[in-house]
């Protein structure tokens, strides 16, 4: 090999360590063995890439490496992706081409390689339509061959593995990113374990203090956690073992993630999760025919131990998941009486669960079996973008619903079966059997009863569609629809619906300006828009033509060039304002030349917000520099970001805040680091009280409020029904600590079960 100056001996050691632990790993394997060409896409990469260094300091050829790794030993892809691994960045970063990777390693490699470098740089990019686009690439990539997606995968967990050594403000982006569409695109391609590192490994770097405090509470309980584990499973274990199974047992944790999710959604406390961990047990069958009876036998082994949760059986087995998933879970009543989810699977169904699609291929059973639910999934992909959103946002958005939901399955009169995102509706039914069927429901049957095409299924319903000729698409069906196909459908044909009559208003407009003798440029176009208090010019054009706007041909005057815009009223109104106030001090007339500097200063945006600082929220003169989200409403003491708005004002988001997960992913480059001013003001907090009522309990709260605490209580909601009663309150506050004291000190009021914060 090429000597590299700037590898020193022992780096040189650790890289082909590396290697060698990736080949190690493929010979093991049950590939067939290609060695010989992954040894020359290592000597390739290594090359091209020979000199340069990640942000970490390490060599850059490391990442290729691990890449490769994860591909093979995580997912268990063979040597075409593993060269492709290797060689992924190539393209990229140096001066190869994609036909130099064809000339060396043939087309098929060079095919993966190039979708890898289509895709590179992120799905989000600065603007809006690039985002769509990069994502819609990714998506087509996906579909024409699933390994791009697979090592792009492998390439983004390494990256959240090495996070630490990115700049704050990309560690943000990319972790957001991560949430926002790697893990769902994980979970939906069935890669379990993937899908729970990238979660828990963005959520460290997104709630880092939640973090620490969840991790340190796991391992504080990790000896009692362990105790109950004996006592629950050595019974079973007996139970197996005179069974004759060949079996592994043991229990998974929760992860981080899910835990604080769980916390969270809610609102309760570390202690109060119950379901903390689940008990899998996996045994050796090497007929795929017997798993399915094995399972069953297992379930009622432990049934006869345990009292089982009469509405928690899951048989994954009769019908997998669409991402492949098959095990037969439970829940049982353990022996310190809180409830366990116990999972059974065979080592096979374990495997698909853990390295997911790729486990399929190695497991693949004779030709002619049923198409699997993974490729009618990247059908209806395909068919997403064959009908492409205008809205990038919109198309992220209604693709990211099938990837996070999770599935109810129904069955069409001829028995055959639809799988869905959990609330899907007779409509979306409709859509997904044809689109003419959807455009045209007007209700449905579920199990033989008549019900409106907004009806909620259940798993195991049958669903009869419901057309009629007379039946035109419908604005509203957009809110309820749930599948992206059906989504998209409708909105296309919303579309070509609003089309003649924005054509018609386009006519109307056209004569208004000829009568009025007004020209057609887009000065006059955007003073029609304020007038009419619309920001799109399409919905202008509707409106008009569907009688909505009418056009008063007294507004003519203000419509001729030059005339002024309220918002350049406005502005001169400001402008006169700072005028007076920087001058009428001095007492002198301004000169030509500081005239127009003023003209210039305030022409111009307000001053630039350096996004690479962390941004100060504070009051300046009695104002506040930032405003208060009203989705989330955070507090001093909560974790935020700032969100630089349109009008360029700070907008503050709780990290929790699921809108504040969408501008992070979506945003990156208008997301700010922020911290609290020492004083920053004060804010209004939810607090929900909750307990047994019982004769001046409310006198005792409100005296623990505004006696004992001086806090100001700005509005109560207090209901009891029966013996119990809830009471909303907000209050206002300097910072979370004070409302983290009040809920502790209302918790010492008799009768008070619960007290926190609400968000
Ligand atoms: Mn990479």
């Amino acid at each position: 090999m090429q000597v590299d100056p700037t590898i020193t001996s022992e780096e040189d050691r650790i890289i082909d360590a590396a290697f060698r632990d990736v080949l190690n790993g493929y010979l093991a394997s049950n590939h067939r063995k290609k060695v010989e060409i992954i040894e020359r896409a290592y000597k390739f990469a290594r090359e091209a890439h020979a000199g340069v260094r990640r942000r970490s300091g390490e060599p850059y050829i490391l990442h290729p490496i691990a890449v490769a790794k994860i591909a093979q030993q995580e997912m268990g892809l063979g040597s075409t992706s593993i060269c492709a691994a290797l060689l992924h960045d190539v393209v990229e970063d140096t001066d190869y081409t994609v036909e130099d990777i064809e000339r060396h390693f043939g087309a098929k490699i060079a095919q993966l390689v190039e979708g890898l470098t289509k895709i590179s740089g992120g799905i989000f990019g600065d603007k809006a339509s690039a985002q769509a686009e990069n994502f819609r690439k990714l998506l087509l990539t996906m579909s024409e061959d699933i390994r791009v997606v697979l090592i792009k995968m492998a390439d983004r967990l390494h990256n959240m593995r090495t996070l630490g050594s990115m700049a704050p403000n990309k560690q943000y982006k990319i972790a957001g990113e991560t949430l926002y569409i790697y893990a769902p695109l994980a979970h939906r391609l069935g890669l379990f374990a993937i899908k729970t590192e990238l979660e828990d490994l963005s959520f460290k770097y997104e709630h880092p203090s939640a973090w620490v405090d969840i991790t340190e509470k796991i391992k504080k309980t990790e000896a009692k956690r362990q105790a109950i584990y004996s006592d629950f499973s050595a019974p079973i274990r007996e139970k197996l073992d005179s069974m004759g199974l060949e079996y592994e047992a043991k229990a998974r944790l929760k992860s981080c993630y899910s835990i604080w999710r769980k916390m969270e959604t809610k609102h309760i406390p570390f202690e109060e999760v119950y379901d903390l961990y689940a008990v899998r047990i996996v045994f050796e069958c090497d007929d795929p025919a017997k798993e399915k009876q094995i399972c069953w036998n297992i379930y009622a082994a432990i049934t006869d131990l345990y009292r089982l949760h009469p509405e928690r059986t899951r048989d994954w087995i009769s019908t997998p998941k669409a991402n492949g998933y098959q095990a037969l879970h439970l829940t049982v009543m353990g022996p310190d009486g809180n409830w366990i989810e116990v999972q059974i699977r065979s080592r096979r169904m374990d495997e698909i669960a853990e390295k997911g699609f790729a486990a399929h291929w190695k497991y693949k059973i004779g030709e002619g079996e049923e198409e699997s639910e993974l490729t009618v999934w990247l059908r209806t992909i395909k068919d997403i973008l064959d009908n492409p959103e205008p809205s990038a946002i919109d198309f992220l958005d209604t693709l990211k619903l099938n990837l996070f939901a999770s599935e109810i399955v129904v069955f069409t009169p001829k028995g055959e079966l639809i799988t869905l995102p959990t609330d899907s509706t007779v409509l979306d039914v409709a859509f997904t059997l044809h689109t003419e069927l959807g455009l045209h429901c007007i209700a449905g049957k579920v199990n033989h009863k008549l019900v409106p095409l907004n009806y909620r299924l259940s798993s195991g319903d049958q669903v009869e569609v419901l057309t009629s000729h007379t039946q035109k698409p419908q604005a509203e069906w957009m809110d309820f629809l749930k599948t992206a196909k059906a989504k998209s459908r409708l909105r296309a044909a919303l579309r070509r619906e609003r089309q003649p009559v924005i054509a018609r208003g386009q006519v109307m407009l056209a004569e208004y300006l000829k009568r009025n003798k007004l020209p057609s440029s887009s000065a006059t176009n955007a003073k029609l828009l304020e007038r009419a208090g619309l920001d799109n010019f399409d919905e202008l054009r509707y409106r008009i033509g569907a009688g909505e706007v009418v056009l008063e041909d007294s507004w003519a005057s203000s419509l001729l060039p030059g005339a002024p815009t309220e918002k350049s009223i406005l502005k001169s109104l400001l402008r006169n304002t700072i005028k007076v106030a920087t001058f009428g001090k001095a007492g002198k007339t301004p000169s030509e030349s500081e005239k127009k500097e003023v003209e210039k200063t305030t022409e111009t945006e307000r001053p630039k917000i350096n996004t690479k600082e962390v941004y100060t929220l504070r009051y300046e003169d009695g104002t506040p520099n930032f405003k208060i989200a009203d989705c989330c409403c955070p507090i001093p003491g909560d974790e935020v970001l700032g969100f630089i708005d349109d009008n360029g004002e700070v907008v503050v988001h709780a990290l929790t805040c699921p809108r504040a997960l969408v501008l992070k992913a979506g945003y990156g480059p208008r997301i700010l680091s922020t911290r609290w001013a020492v004083s920053s003001g004060k804010f209004l907090a939810h607090v929900r009280v909750e307990g047994i009522d019982r004769h001046g309990i409310l006198r005792e709260i409100i005296g623990v409020i505004s006696t004992q605490l001086d806090i100001d209580l700005r509005r109560l909601d207090i209901e009891a029904t029966g013996e119990i009663f809830h009471a909303d309150m907000w209050v206002r506050v300097e910072e979370v600590s004070v409302v983290n004291m009040l809920c502790a000190n209302l918790l010492t009021v008799d009768g008070v079960e619960r007290a926190s914060r609400i968000q």
